[in-house]
């Protein structure tokens, strides 16, 4: 079977970007307000001529639960569909106590995980997607998922995680 990626982060972090980035297409709906709920979530990708499947889970945001709580309900989600987990972070906003939480589930679950620092639009940002290597979970990518900046380091790194 294809393998899958399920893409996970808080709202607005830009994971419908990076996934339209990643399948080259605009299929995945980008919002500019956060939780936007849609029924299709899987797409067909390809990079470096592996198939993959990529799962945007933007749209399981809940409206009526809690942030953290919606968002670690996406994380466990993922990882049990998955077999590697991309997690966004905004480098602009850099880590919030929502992203903590994510990231001991992700450690705990022991599935490869690859680490997007997104909304690194030049070299003056990529200062802080470096301090994100505190979190633990490898290197972070340093990606512009709006302008194609760092994505096919990034793709590389899923591969090799996938
Ligand atoms: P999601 O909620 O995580 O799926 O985030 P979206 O993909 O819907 O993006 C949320 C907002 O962030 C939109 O206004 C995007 O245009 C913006 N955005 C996404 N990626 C980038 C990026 O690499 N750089 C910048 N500057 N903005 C981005
Ligand atoms: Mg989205």
């Amino acid at each position: 079977a294809v393998p899958v990626l399920a893409v996970i982060g808080r709202p607005n972090v830009g994971k419908s970007t990076l996934v339209n980035r990643i399948i080259g297409r605009r299929e995945a709906v980008v919002e500019d307000v956060p939780g936007v709920t849609r029924d299709r979530v899987s797409y067909d990708a390809v990079w470096n001529g592996r198939a993959f499947t990529v799962v945007d889970t933007g749209g399981w945001d809940p409206d009526a639960r809690g942030l953290a709580e919606s968002i670690a309900a996406q994380a466990e989600i993922a990882i049990q569909v998955a077999d590697a987990v991309l997690f966004v972070v905004d480098a602009t906003v850099g880590i919030t106590d929502v992203d903590e939480k994510v990231v001991r589930i992700l450690r705990a679950a022991k599935k490869p995980v690859v680490l997007a620092a997104n909304k690194v639009d030049d070299q003056r940002t990529e200062a802080e997607a470096a301090g994100l290597w505190n979190l633990g979970l490898g290197q972070p990518w340093p990606v512009s998922a709006l302008h194609g900046r760092g994505s096919g380091d990034m793709l590389d790194a899923i591969l090799e995680a996938l």
